[in-house]
């Protein structure tokens, strides 16, 4: 199994490994755990994120080179983590095919292959979850750094197993790392428990906007600008709030608009049954998978709330 990722790690040195921007918890677990398996196993290795890393991942033990500026060096490899389509990491994505031989490890239903080398499985909870299988038939040694990397990334991923792609195995990985020392307690009041109060502030005002469609079954919220500004707010806080109105019995789809900047939306779309999110968001452009999926509308707010609702009429 892997063998051509394990020919391509023993014939090279320098090693880049990147994730998406707007980096979730499987980003980063992914990311970090990746880097330090390579340092491990006696590689150089660098993790580069467009984007910060977000403050509810900040207690994750990070590897010592962690770029935010797209790197000038080449690489021998660049293992491209989490990313359904290359776009996804950022502006510089086009400038990472010439960085070094594309690795892709991802778990989207609708991964582009984008990479010389492609391990994609779509039934696996978490990017995380492929990247165990590859560091165990790599025989990396699951240090305490990349056990709580892998575990918060599973379980952050699966919702802390509630969503329908926890399985038998991504149970039995976060078992596995905690008989390693991790403690669920601990990270999950890193992730859950450890927010600025601003973000409840912030999720009064984008409460406040619930709107809702078809006969209750589709919510949806906005969070314009200003509310950052109102708040003392960015995008990092409003991570998870989506998940607050498909908390609604009615609900089926739940809708999220941020405004990006005048006239541009991103719409985080949440399905709780059988509608297929992916599907719409790919019609408009976008991507995910299909209970979670997100894409980009232009327009003012009133024209991007049509469009998207309009989109589940079809
Ligand atoms: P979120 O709503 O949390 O930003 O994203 C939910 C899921 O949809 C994630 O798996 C993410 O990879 C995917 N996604 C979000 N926005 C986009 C987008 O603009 N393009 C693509 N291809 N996928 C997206
Ligand atoms: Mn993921």
């Amino acid at each position: 199994m892997f063998q051509r990722i394990r020919e391509t790690i023993d014939k090279g040195r320098k090693f880049l490994v990147v994730s998406h921007v707007d980096p979730d918890g499987d980003a980063v677990g992914s990311a970090f755990a990746a880097c330090f398996a390579l340092t491990g196993l006696g590689k150089d290795a660098s993790v580069y994120l467009q984007d910060s890393v977000p403050y509810r991942y900040r207690f994750l033990p990070r590897p010592a080179a962690v770029l935010h500026q797209f790197p000038e060096n080449g690489y021998d490899a660049v293992f491209v983590v989490d990313c359904g389509d290359l776009h996804r990491v950022g502006d510089s994505y086009d400038a990472l095919k010439r960085k070094g031989v594309l690795i892709n490890i991802d778990h989207h239903e609708a991964n582009g292959a984008f990479g010389q080398i492609n391990i994609i499985d779509d039934r696996a909870s978490s990017t995380a979850e492929i990247l165990y299988l590859i560091l165990k038939s790599l025989e990396v040694r699951f240090t305490s750094d990349i056990a709580v990397n892998l575990y918060t990334a599973v379980v952050t991923d699966t919702g802390s197993f509630r969503y329908e792609n926890t399985t038998e195995r991504a149970f039995s990985i976060c078992e596995e790392m905690v008989s390693l020392g991790v403690s669920p307690a601990s990270v999950a009041i890193a992730v859950y428990e450890s927010h600025p109060k601003e973000r409840l502030q912030l999720l009064c005002l984008v409460l406040a906007t619930l709107e809702m469609f078809h006969e209750g079954r589709i919510a949806l919220a906005h969070i314009a600008g200003d509310m950052f500004a109102r708040t003392h707010t960015n995008a990092e806080y409003a991570e998870g709030f989506v998940e607050y109105l498909k908390e609604i019995d009615s609900v089926e789809v739940a809708c999220l608009l941020r405004e990006l900047g005048p006239g541009r939306y991103k719409a985080s779309m949440r399905s709780k049954n059988s509608v297929d999110v992916a599907c719409v968001a790919r019609k408009l452009g976008g991507g995910g998978h299909r209970k979670a999926a997100g894409c980009t509308l232009e327009g003012d707010i009133g024209t991007v709330k049509t469009i998207l609702i309009e989109a589940f009429s079809q």
